[in-house]
């Protein structure tokens, strides 16, 4: 039994050291942000933030970031963005 839990531990230390093994399909978060914390929530390939910027852009510094943090365990969808892809069209 122990030496089981053992084996177990073992392989999470490894496990931890691969973050691709892990997708996050859903997730809300806190960001605390320079004036302020704003609540963003990502679900169904669709990010949501509460401040002023991402209700105009449907984007904003802070999911932005939580893109570069979360760059290895978010889905390609995740990743995508409306206006990087806008100013690479024109
Ligand atoms: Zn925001």
């Amino acid at each position: 039994m122990r030496s089981s839990l053992i084996g177990k531990i073992e392989k999470a230390k490894r496990y931890a050291q691969e973050p691709g093994r892990v997708t996050l399909s859903s997730f809300t978060a806190d960001f605390h942000g320079e004036n302020a914390s704003h609540k963003i929530s990502y679900a169904e390939g669709k990010w949501q933030c509460g401040c002023d910027f991402f209700s105009q852009w449907g984007i904003c510094s802070h999911t932005m970031a939580l893109q570069q943090l979360l760059a290895n365990m978010l889905p390609k969808e995740a990743l995508a963005s409306p206006i990087a892809n806008q100013s690479l069209d024109k």
